[in-house]
């Protein structure tokens, strides 16, 4: 091959490569990920998670219709409060109907809300449902232990009007099974959007410790090398993770590895990841940063020109500062951390546009603070400049599309999954009212009413009748007892 010929083909290359760059650069980008729903037909059923699995087709949720009568509709749209009321049937928002109609099924049951305020279910985007509390006298490792724990949180999240909680690390298989029963309706609590385990490389994030990285059992992880990241991204997909969640440290073959991975699996990936990391995250396509880690502009502008979102979780960091006077004893939190510096970081990040949710991050016992360190985080984004109306799409719409669920949850609109809270005060004017919850509907079922959780009694199952005694000759010496 003569050198001309090599010039030429190398050329051919290099335009090609130029052609195709926007394709390359666009690859691990959320649409790339969408590419495994492409396939299902719109009219096909599917599971109500980013899991998106064809479920055989019927109702949903409780019989009959639900009316909310004479409430102040917010319906997270962003449009202004209105008078109206609120249609229910079965699982579903049917339709808003105005105050002066009566337009419903002559059976539906009707709830007053007379002056309070109807809003989607609020959602918080970082949790750890089964995370140890140091206060009470559980078993560490115990794996009951921990899904009690899970259970007891879950009723502070819907008493405090959150109707759905992403689940960003807890132990074993708890939080599928927490995921699960809500969804059954046999447990009080938000709808669960679990990420299984949190991935980390040996000592990182998460895995300073030492005592939660049981492989089975464990809340972290442990991957090594990119095909250890890719088997770890795996073993939640398996395990029914709907989100992936990894921590710094990591190389970037196992960061790309990581996301690669997943968005062909069709799950988002979450980082927490700090300093050089978020760069290699954000290059490799992560989809968002949690916590106010992204703290240099390099950082901030990289993410917004990657479209990268955060989950900025301003409160759990006052409430360590408050505690212990900063945050101690951790690799992983290695540069200048205060109230301002991440109020300062929150108030960039919005500058820059980038996409911002609402998570709590609540740890040890601060779920009993609940429903304050949810306003408090409010009120870090109207520091940051945000209005009151808008923060709160921010917490229903905002983050229904963060958790993947945009189609489905975060504003009250016919069609839309019926996830509803009722404020007897006016959040929208002031956030401290949001402490006011009166009644909450998860997926159609009434789980709060006047504040608190109302369990219907069970309905007894008929005892079976004695079976038909067969006649002479051909009875069969069997019994369940005896199989
Ligand atoms: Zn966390």
């Amino acid at each position: 091959m003569s050198m001309t010929k090599f010039s030429a083909g190398t050329g051919l290359i290099c335009a090609l490569l130029v052609v195709f760059a926007p394709v390359l650069r666009g690859q691990n980008r959320p649409q790339d990920r969408q590419e495994r729903w492409r396939f299902l037909s719109p009219s096909t059923q599917v599971s109500d998670d980013p899991r998106r699995v064809p479920v055989a087709p019927g109702p949903r949720g409780p019989e009959g219709a639900l009316v909310l009568r004479g409430g102040r509709i917010f319906d997270g749209t962003g449009a202004p409060v209105r008078e109206g009321n609120l249609i229910i049937e079965r699982n579903k928002i049917v339709k808003i109907v105005p105050a002066s109609s009566t337009d419903w099924p002559k059976a539906a049951r009707i709830i007053d809300v007379s002056g309070k305020t109807v809003m989607p279910g609020l959602i918080d985007l970082h949790t750890h449902l089964t995370y140890m509390d140091p206060k009470q006298p559980e078993v560490a490792e115990d794996m009951a232990d921990a899904t009690l724990r899970g259970v007891e949180r879950l009723r502070f999240f819907i008493e405090s009007g959150i109707t759905s909680v992403r689940d960003v690390a807890s132990a074993g298989t708890a939080p599928f099974r927490l995921k699960d029963w809500v969804a059954q309706d046999r447990i009080p609590g938000p709808r669960v959007f679990p990420v299984g385990q949190l991935i980390t490389g040996l000592g990182g994030h998460g895995d300073e410790g030492g005592l939660d990285a049981d492989p089975v059992n464990g809340a972290i992880r442990e991957a090594l090398g990119p095909d250890g990241w890719r088997l770890a991204v795996r073993q939640q997909f398996k395990r029914g993770a709907d989100v992936i969640k990894i921590a710094s440290h990591f190389s970037q073959a196992e960061v790309s590895a990581a996301v690669d991975e997943a968005h062909a699996l069709g799950m988002k990936v979450t980082c927490d990841c700090e300093t050089f990391y978020i760069q290699r995250a954000v290059e490799a396509g992560v989809d968002m940063i949690e916590h106010p880690l992204p703290r240099t502009d390099e950082a901030i502008r990289l993410m917004a020109q990657k479209g990268t979102e955060a989950d900025p979780t301003l409160v759990p960091y006052i409430l360590i500062f408050n505690l212990s006077g900063g945050y101690f004893n951790t690799t992983s939190r290695r540069f200048t951390f205060s109230k301002d510096a991440n109020l300062d970081v929150l108030r960039r990040m919005k500058q820059a546009g980038i996409k911002m949710g609402i998570g709590t991050d609540l740890v040890v016992d601060w779920f009993r603070y609940l429903p304050n360190p949810y306003i408090t985080e409010l009120k870090q984004f109207v520091q940051a400049g945000y209005s009151i109306p808008e923060v709160l799409v921010t917490a229903t719409k905002t983050n229904a599309e963060l958790l993947d669920m945009g189609d489905k949850l975060g504003t009250l609109e016919a069609g839309k999954l019926a996830d509803v809270t009722v404020i007897d005060g006016h959040p929208d004017a002031n956030l401290d009212d949001l402490a006011k919850v009166d009644l909450v509907i998860r997926d159609g079922y009434v789980v709060i009413e006047h504040g608190q959780v109302v369990i219907p009694r069970h309905v007894p199952v008929a005892m079976p009748a004695p079976k038909p005694v067969p006649a002479q000759g051909t009875a069969s010496t069997s019994s369940p007892g005896s199989q």
